[in-house]
């Protein structure tokens, strides 16, 4: 099978690879589409996600969805051909984070693509890809594979507002708004938020939060550096911020707008390294400050909304690109004036 292997920084390669052989509880899939995350952009131009650094080559991307091909003796009740979703991470099943319901804080994750461990996981943009049962969730076969994709950075927006907590009635801001602010802030407005403000340093993703979200206002923070000033006013304070650019200036600059008791999100991974962070503002504020990190339970609810058509993911859809065109879908990936996220089709492949 082929699949796009991330050398290093500016060195990714469609390589022939072997599959290894499935244990009893494993499950061979065909993958179908992959998304391009902002965490494979990292790995292809600086070798590096937040302070996880390629010391292998690895196979990228995590965003995927495809068809059950073959299981192991353990596994029962799947179909050959049917479609399913597929969890990125592989928990361990056993930990006190695991038991206690919070497995994206497993202390033995293996997570698709990712280079946090050693041997690193190997990703999704592969043709064909041997996972753990559990991480196989058959839907049904009129789902499109490409929307099914998007579960993944779905759930990630879905766990956000969920640290974030009940948003009814709430002002909301969400700073950055690549894949996934834009789908973060529409789970704010679906999550019955008074008030949605994305900000951005393009226009064209804060025309897409504006046209295609819904969210109530947008500011560009580069063109317009003081455009959340008339957000300072206490009474148009925001309630809960979710940071989703891993920006330390954004970052920063929502100490100034989240009203005294408020609740700060930090989702986006900022570069490697301590970031200052006003400490006596959030001391005097009492402004909650939380982490987000990836998803568990909402996985399994961003699919179900997915099958039942009960959020709309055509917005982040910016095309597809055939998987021997990798590099090319890579570096048109980065263009946020044109692109909110491009796509790899594993299938054609197949075809060809
Ligand atoms: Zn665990």
């Amino acid at each position: 099978m082929r699949a796009a292997v991330c050398h290093g920084a500016k060195d990714l390669r469609v390589e022939r690879l072997t599959e290894r052989a499935l244990a009893p509880d494993e499950v061979l899939v065909k993958v179908a589409f992959g998304g391009i995350c902002g965490s494979d952009m990292h790995y292809f131009h600086r070798g590096a996600v937040g302070d996880f650094a390629l010391r292998e080559p690895m196979v990228l991307g995590h965003e995927i969805s495809g068809t059950v091909a073959a299981w192991g003796d353990r596994v029962t009740g799947l179909v050959v051909g049917q479609k399913a979703a597929l969890d990125p991470s592989l928990a361990c099943r056993k930990c006190r984070y695991c038991i206690g319901g919070r497995s994206n804080l497993c202390l033995d994750m293996r997570f698709l693509g990712s280079a946090g461990g050693y041997p690193h996981v190997q990703g999704g943009f592969a043709q064909t890809l041997v996972l753990r049962a559990d991480q196989v969730i058959p839907v049904p076969q009129a789902t499109d594979l490409l929307k099914l994709s998007i579960a993944e950075p779905l759930s990630v927006a879905l766990h956000a507002v969920r640290r974030a907590g009940d948003l009814m009635g709430r002002r909301v801001i969400v700073t950055g708004s690549g894949p996934i602010g834009l789908l973060t802030a529409q789970a704010a407005v679906r999550a019955g938020a008074s008030f949605v403000l994305s900000t951005d340093v393009e226009d064209a993703p804060l025309a897409v939060a504006r046209e295609k979200i819904g969210v109530d206002a947008t500011v560009n923070v580069r063109t317009d550096p003081d455009g959340l000033a008339a957000y300072e006013a206490d009474d148009l304070r925001f309630d809960v911020a979710v940071e989703a650019s891993g920006s330390a200036f954004a970052l920063n600059s929502l100490f100034d707008v989240v009203r005294r008791g408020g609740k700060i999100v930090q989702l986006g991974m900022l570069p490697p390294g301590p970031a200052a962070i006003p400490v006596n503002r959030l001391q005097t504020t009492e402004i909650e400050f939380v982490g987000a990190f990836r998803a568990h339970d909402e996985f399994a609810q961003a699919v179900q909304m997915i099958v039942d058509n009960k959020v709309d993911v055509t917005p982040i859809l910016s095309g597809t690109y055939r998987l021997d065109d990798a590099v090319e879908a890579f570096e048109k990936a980065g263009d946020r004036t044109q692109v909110v996220k491009l796509h790899l089709d594993m299938r054609e492949e197949e075809l060809a």
